[in-house]
């Protein structure tokens, strides 16, 4: 079977800071996805990073072992049959980088939580994420517990039940917790079938109207290129619905700062291959017309693509049916006040994200409130849209809830 250009399915790498994702990562994809200048100065993944793979299955061998992420079988070098192609997407871990990691969440079908074995679970953003990852809907996850290779066998075993009551206390009680060494490859054959029988491609509307979700942002061409020849900017992200074709003409919602904010696509590409029609699932690249000053540094980042007129309009006063979630840290009882009329809140739509200011909030039942944001920054907020709503804790931002857009 040909491989298939586009990957099928986005899974995200969620976790701690230092846990193991960008290593695990590049275990699975052979890709290391801390490539600014930045992240590799400071040992931490900063923007969301992006990597595909292949997933495998051996016809031959029985059980785990008949998983791997090349055609030649590892276990015993025959030709192994291709199960999907996979999108990794690489979050960042650490606290201060959450809204990157709930605009990724809003395009991943399943995630993989790394928890190291070495350190106590839950830790800060072990919670946070999988919280981020509930609110988006995403019900199927592995955990990989990492780093086993740091802890003896009793404390391997220990760790793992406080995973356990972890996972049970969050509402994902039959998540499979494999434990992995990402940094030798160790045990990634286990992982991969667990992945494979737990994250299942999902259900592909290929007929509405195209929306697309834009998640990075570039300029591609060198410092120093003369204007004529320059690469128009391009923009990265996953479709939700709908198909793309090179040619058609686009419209980004909000609309860029000065630029025009209708072009043509001019390519379409995956992470290897150039491609003539992108549909929903794994992450693609559209090269447009567009100056890339509009799009370089991951400003378009946050933005909705569709056929031109027929993208959302983007909105600067939100409503929200919002709902409180519940923590078991002490992130609790600094969120345990209900939301005031004057604060500053977090807001992200898709995988938009700008802060806002409360204009009104209105308690309706327990735990639930309507809340009107006036928003810094317009989001673009397609029907049903679900907003995720981060609050000031004087200890920094920290996930309190969501609801849905009216
Ligand atoms: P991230 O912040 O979750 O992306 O974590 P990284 O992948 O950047 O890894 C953090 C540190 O842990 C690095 O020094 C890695 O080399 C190390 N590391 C990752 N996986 C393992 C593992 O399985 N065993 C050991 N001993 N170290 C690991
Ligand atoms: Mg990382
Ligand atoms: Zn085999």
């Amino acid at each position: 079977m040909k491989k298939p250009a586009q990957a099928e399915v986005n899974i995200g790498m969620v976790g701690h800071v230092d846990h193991g994702k960008t290593t695990l990562t590049k275990a699975l994809t052979g890709k290391w996805t801390d490539t600014f200048s930045e992240e590799i100065k400071r040992g931490i993944s900063i923007r969301l990073g992006y990597a595909d793979v292949s997933m495998y299955k051996c016809p031959e061998c029985k059980g785990s072992e008949a998983y791997s992420v090349t055609e030649k079988c590892s276990s015993c070098g025959k030709k192994s049959q291709l199960l999907r192609k996979v999108s990794i997407v690489d979050a960042p871990g650490h606290e201060t980088l959450m809204a990157t990691m709930i605009s990724g969440a809003a395009i991943l079908d399943g995630a993989i939580l790394v928890i190291a074995a070495n350190e106590a679970c839950p830790q800060p953003q072990t919670e946070e994420h999988l919280e981020a990852i509930k609110i988006s809907g995403i019900k199927n996850i592995v955990v990989a517990q990492n780093k086993i290779d740091l802890v003896s066998r009793e404390e391997a075993l220990k760790n793992r039940e406080q995973i356990k009551a972890f996972l049970d206390s969050k509402e994902y009680p039959k998540t499979p917790i494999i434990p992995i060494t990402a940094s030798s490859k160790t045990n990634l054959d286990v992982l991969l079938e667990a992945v494979n029988e737990t994250i299942p491609t999902p259900e592909k509307d290929l007929e509405s109207a195209p929306l697309m979700f834009v998640a990075r942002s570039f300029e591609v061409n060198r410092p120093g290129t003369e204007p004529g020849k320059m690469t128009g900017g391009v923009v990265g992200g996953s479709i939700i619905k709908g198909r793309l074709k090179v040619g058609d003409e686009i419209e980004i919602s909000p609309p860029t700062e000065k630029g025009p904010s209708t072009t043509t696509i001019v390519s379409l590409s995956t992470e290897a291959e150039k491609i003539q029609e992108a549909r929903p699932g794994g992450l693609i690249a559209i090269g447009t017309l567009i100056d890339p000053f509009f799009s370089k540094n991951d400003k378009l980042k946050g933005s909705v693509i569709g056929l031109k007129g027929s993208v959302p309009e983007a909105r600067k006063t939100l409503e929200v049916d919002f709902h409180a979630i519940k923590r078991t840290t002490e992130v609790e009882k600094q969120l345990s006040s209900a939301i005031q009329k004057g604060e500053t809140v977090v807001v992200a739509i898709g995988t938009g994200v700008t802060t806002g200011k409360v204009t009104g909030a209105q308690k309706t039942q327990q735990e639930h409130s309507k809340v009107v944001i006036e928003l810094s920054r317009p989001l673009c907020a397609p029907p049903k849209s679900r907003a995720v709503i981060s609050r000031n804790t004087g200890k920094g931002w920290r996930l309190s809830g969501y609801g849905q857009v009216s």
